[in-house]
């Protein structure tokens, strides 16, 4: 496979102080385990792309929510806090506008041909964006707004997003709830953060767990939920929200997941991809906390896409 990785220093820039567990140590995390594992050299990595513009943003968040977060923007040196989790330093809108810009550059380089799939190691991340609401470290929903351009340019009529993230996606279930042209699969830790009320549409599978099940329970799910709604759907592309803080090294959730569980699940992925998306998919990076098990899970999971 053609293999993006996709970075941008904006996302270094963006911090919520130094005992946040979002910080841009994440990021050099997955690329220093990338460059260790010796793939680097059969992936391509790109640094440089444009902002999401917001007419991009506007297909998914309300023009009054982009205001409201444009006169937040605090001074150098200060933060501005929208709740404990959600902070915004002086470099935070640049850097979201960057991480939903890098889902755009992928979308058009998957359609485009020189590419099959990639991975976008961005932050801020995005899943739990609302239409109208920034929560838990997200201000615009990245995967959100690449599945609406990717509808609009390329004309899709169905494409997938698979969230397995350790939280549940709260912000991408509430913008495509009841969308015949997303379907949107998930397990996710419950109760657990954000404990938002789970939206029952025929487009969603987002499968609540108990916490500390293991990737054993988790592969089941996935062959016996996910499989069959993505075959029956036949997505013509597929996003995903690639949290890896189910691991059962971080201790952000309770979830008993190893990295070969993450490889496993995006082995299936790529499978469905080759089948129904002539292997087009794009990935996100949303959680992850643990440094060691981000970087190793995250390596894995680009491994997997390659097909390394
Ligand atoms: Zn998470």
């Amino acid at each position: 496979m053609n293999t993006m990785y996709i970075t941008h220093h904006a996302g270094y820039l963006h911090e919520m102080g130094v005992l946040h567990p979002d910080n841009p140590k994440r990021i050099d995390a997955i690329s220093d385990q990338l460059i260790m594992s010796g793939i680097m050299s059969y992936i391509v990595s790109y640094h440089s792309f444009s902002r999401a513009s917001d007419k991009d943003i506007l297909r998914v968040h309300t023009l009054e929510y982009l205001n409201y977060l444009r006169s937040l923007v605090p001074k150098k040196g200060s933060y501005c806090y929208i709740d404990m989790d959600t902070i915004m330093n002086s470099y935070t809108l640049d850097a979201a506008f960057y991480a939903a810009g890098a889902g755009l550059f992928a979308i058009d380089s998957v359609f485009g041909k020189n590419f099959n799939n990639a991975f976008c190691a961005t932050r801020p991340p995005g899943h739990h964006a609302c239409h109208n609401r920034a929560m838990g470290s997200c201000f615009f929903n990245n995967i959100a707004i690449a599945a609406r351009y990717a509808i609009s340019k390329y004309k899709l009529k169905r494409l997938a997003i698979i969230d397995f993230d350790v939280h549940h996606g709260n912000g991408t279930e509430e913008i495509f709830a009841d969308d015949p042209s997303v379907l949107m699969c998930s397990f996710f830790q419950h109760p657990f953060y954000p404990d938002t009320r789970l939206i029952h549409s025929q487009n969603m599978c987002n499968i609540p767990v108990d916490a500390y099940v293991d990737g054993a329970f988790i592969r089941d799910i996935v062959n016996r939920k996910w499989v069959p709604a993505i075959e029956s759907f036949r997505p013509e592309l597929i996003l995903i929200s690639a949290g890896f803080d189910a691991h059962r090294e971080d201790d952000m959730g309770q979830l008993n997941l190893h990295e070969s569980d993450y490889k496993w699940i995006t082995d299936i992925l790529v499978e469905m991809s080759e089948k129904y998306s002539s292997s087009r998919i794009v990935s996100f990076l949303e959680g992850g906390y643990d440094m060691s098990s981000l970087g190793r899970s995250a390596v894995l999971h680009i491994r997997s896409l390659a097909k390394l």
